[in-house]
Parts: C-alpha cells; structure tokens; sequence
C-alpha cells in the first residue's frame, strides 16, 4: 500500500494484532520516504473460503458453523460467559485460517486449528470437541489428539 501522506510506496508493517473482540487485523504502518507512521485495519473476510468436506463435498466456510461446533462443546460455561469464550475462540480461529491464505481447505484441517485452540484455552472444550468431530478427523487423529493431552 502506498504512504497516505507522500504516496510512497516505502511502507512497512512495524506492528500487528487482532483488535479487542478480534474481527479486524490492526496493522501499525510506516513509511521509510517521510518516516510517517499510520494504522490500519483489516477485516476478516472469509466469504471467498471453501471448505472441503470428508465426503469430498465443496461448501463455502460459515462462521456460524464454525461457532456452534465449538458453542455444543464448550459445555463447561454458562451464560454469557460461554458467548463470550465461543465468540474470541471462533474470532481467533478466524484470524488463523485467514493467514494460511487458502482458497480451499479441508473440514479436518479446520477441526485441527480448533483443537489446537482449545487444547490451550479450556480442556473441557477441548474432550468435547474432539468427540463432536468423529465424522470429520479419523480415530487416529482424535487419538494423537487425545494423547497431546494425557
Ligand atoms: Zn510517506
């Protein structure tokens, strides 16, 4: 992108984060023409994504998918604290899959990246989750799941 200020195209990304509930990319931006710093912001569009399923089925990503997978296993929170956990889990898995720059990608690649932030973020969610994807990752897979836990 080119400099606001001086049009150059001299620009670099010093700093970048999700914003607080996660649906933008924060980029601080400098410029090494007129040392100028600015900040942008990215939203997530993941509306270009396609998931491919096991049965080998194309269908577009859905975040609202994606969240009630993780909102059926997140068993262990109540109210609007389960909202909450669901909603900056999904947002961050937003974030991931968006920097893997795919067009396509499998269902089972997806239910890994949800693993892997739930292994993390609350174990409870975690066991659940591996069972809601039975049909999506092999045994084998739930099993070394399992066993990155125990
Ligand atoms: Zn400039």
């Amino acid at each position: 992108m080119n400099c606001p200020y001086c049009q150059s195209t001299q620009v670099f990304v010093t700093n970048s984060r999700p914003t607080k509930n996660h649906t933008q990319i924060w980029r601080r931006r400098s410029c090494l023409s007129c040392h100028a710093t600015f900040t942008t912001h990215e939203i997530i569009d993941l509306s270009h994504l396609i998931v491919i399923k096991k049965s080998g089925r194309k269908e577009k990503f859905s975040r609202a998918k994606l969240f009630s997978g993780i909102y059926g296993a997140a068993v262990g929170f109540k109210g609007p604290d389960k909202e909450k956990f669901v909603e900056s889990v999904t947002s961050s898995l937003e974030v991931e899959i968006l920097a893997l720059k795919k067009k396509e990608i499998p269902s089972s690649e997806i239910a890994n990246l949800v693993l892997q932030k739930l292994l993390t973020a609350n174990t409870g969610t975690f066991l659940r989750f591996i069972a809601y994807c039975k049909n999506i990752i092999t045994l084998k897979q739930a099993k070394a799941e399992l066993s990155r836990y125990l």
